[in-house]
Parts: structure tokens; C-alpha cells; sequence
């Protein structure tokens, strides 16, 4: 008799460069499932030649994700229905987290098969704090709304891991040198792919090395946490500033700033100053 899977949820961890880091569990399930969601039935089709197998395959990302879940639910009771993204486990800045709650509130057994992540090979690379960090994700596009994302990790004693794409590295860099000073970092490019590439420095060094020349590929920056001795970014001061300008005179403001971050007088009174 042929071997069945159990009905539910399978999510499965596709390899992120490298199609020999798919595992032998993976392969399994991907061969046995009644049906496979994917984010693009031409990516995963490649991934299913390299394993030499043919399973149905219905589309499940972003842009029809709300329509199609509640049918792939109900699907659950008898089917085993494996979920994939284009590369890395699902979930992680890939669609799927609304799937895995919904299949839990309709009682659906729910299995993951544990594999490749862009985000943690890059922390394995990056030779920088590994006991705590923080998965930001993609930084949103517009200076503001970036310049926000990044105060509110800031203050965090954690590495920090942020996706990005070649055309946007260097305006990020420079966005997080602003907003965190110059903390040590290490840009992950194509990892476990033919033109891999790690490279490290501190966030100014980075931010001008890719100014300029954009690299190509895929890419994850991961910056450590702050240091005992590191100087507060521009941002900070900035912000410490504003917020303390609303409380007390410029001059005030700035000797009350300079003592909590440790600078000195003169230069943030120059900078309230031209804030005000
Ligand atoms: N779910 C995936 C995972 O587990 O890593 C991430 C999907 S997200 C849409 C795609 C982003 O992951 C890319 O823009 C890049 O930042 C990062 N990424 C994926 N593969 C990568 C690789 N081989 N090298 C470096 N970064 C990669």
C-alpha cells in the first residue's frame, strides 16, 4: 500500500541557494503531500525536478492569500497540504502566519519541517553576537517611516537582523549609521549561492562601501548590539533633544542631553540650536 501522510498542515523549509540543503524530511513530505500551496509554481516546480517528483501545486501568497485560505482549511480535514515559499522557511517575511492560526482555531494538525533561514545563516556568518538578537525584517522603503523603524530598536541590547534588496543596501546603511551610530555590522549576500559574500566593517565602512555600487542579489545586514562606550547616533540626539526642548530652554535642553548620552555641552547646544 502506498504511504500516506496524516491530514493537516506541513510547512516546509526550502533551501535558500543551495537545492543540497533541502533534507531528506523535507523531501519526503514535499513527495507525499496531497497538495502543495506555493508562492510561484515555476520556482518550486524546479525544486520538485531536483527531487524528481510531480504533486499538485495551488498558488498561496500575498494577492490571493485571504480569498484561498479558508477553502485550503477546510481541505486540511482530509488532505495533507505541505506549505512552501520561493526559498527559506515560510512565515519569515513570506505569507503564511494567517494559515497556521486559522488551521489552529479549525483544530487541523499542524507539523513544521525545520530548515534553511536567510536570517539565522546570516547570523551564523556575521561573527557577531549570536545569545540575543532581533529579526526586523525588511526596513520599509521611505526615509521617515525607516528612519522610525530603526529608533524603535535603537535601544535594544540585541544584534539586529534586517532583509534588504541590492538597490536599497546602501540608502539603508546609511540610515542605520544615522540611527545607531557606528556599530559593527556585516552584509550576507547570496548566501549559500555561487558568488556568496560576507562581508564586514562598521556601519560608516559599510554604508560608504555600498553607496555607490549597489550589489546584486539577495542580501541580509546584521548589526550588532550597542557598545558599552559607543556614541549616540545623530538620531538620538536629535531626538533626545526634541523631546527635551519641549520641557526646557535650548540651552537647558542641551546641558540635560549631553550629561545623559555623554557628550559634550557645546556640540549638542550648536545642534538644539539649529533644531529650534
Ligand atoms: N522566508 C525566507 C527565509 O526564511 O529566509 C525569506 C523570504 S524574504 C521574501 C526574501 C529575503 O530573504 C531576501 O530579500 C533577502 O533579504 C533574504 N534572502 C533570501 N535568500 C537569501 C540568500 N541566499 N542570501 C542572502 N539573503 C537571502
Amino acid at each position: 500500500m502506498c504511504e500516506r501522510l496524516e491530514p493537516g498542515l506541513y510547512i516546509v523549509a526550502t533551501p535558500i541557494g543551495n537545492l543540497a540543503d533541502l533534507s531528506p524530511h523535507a523531501a519526503r513530505i514535499l513527495s507525499l503531500a496531497d497538495l502543495v500551496a506555493v508562492e510561484d509554481s515555476r520556482v518550486t516546480a524546479k525544486l520538485m525536478n531536483h527531487i524528481g517528483v510531480k504533486r499538485p501545486m495551488t498558488p498561496y501568497h500575498d494577492h490571493n492569500a485571504d480569498r484561498v485560505r479558508p477553502d485550503l482549511i477546510a481541505q486540511m480535514a482530509e488532505k495533507a497540504i505541505a506549505l512552501v515559499s520561493d526559498a527559506g522557511t515560510p512565515l519569515i517575511s513570506d505569507p503564511g502566519f494567517k494559515l497556521v492560526r486559522d488551521a489552529r482555531a479549525a483544530g487541523r494538525s499542524i507539523h513544521t519541517v525545520a530548515g534553511p533561514c536567510a536570517a539565522i545563516a546570516a547570523l551564523t556568518l556575521a561573527g557577531l553576537p549570536t545569545d540575543r538578537f532581533f529579526f526586523m525584517g525588511f526596513l520599509p522603503p521611505k526615509t521617515a517611516a525607516r528612519a522610525t523603524a530603526i529608533a524603535e530598536v535603537a535601544t535594544l541590547t540585541a544584534t539586529l537582523i534586517f532583509y534588504e534588496s541590492g538597490p536599497r543596501l546602501g540608502a539603508a546603511l546609511a540610515a542605520l549609521h544615522k540611527g545607531l551610530g557606528d556599530r559593527e555590522g556585516a552584509v550576507a549576500r547570496e548566501i549559500s549561492k555561487k558568488f556568496e559574500e560576507t562581508v564586514t566593517g562598521t556601519l560608516g565602512e559599510l554604508a560608504a562601501r555600498y553607496a555607490e555600487a549597489p550589489p546584486k542579489g539577495e542580501i541580509v545586514i546584521v548589526v550588532g548590539p550597542p557598545g558599552e562606550a559607543e556614541p549616540a547616533g545623530e538620531d538620538q540626539i536629535d531626538d533626545a533633544l526634541r523631546e527635551a526642548m519641549t520641557r526646557l530652554s535650548a540651552s537647558r535642553a542641551a546641558a540635560e542631553v549631553a550629561e545623559t548620552l555623554g557628550l559634550r555641552r557645546r556640540d549638542v547646544y550648536e545642534r538644539a540650536l539649529a533644531l529650534k
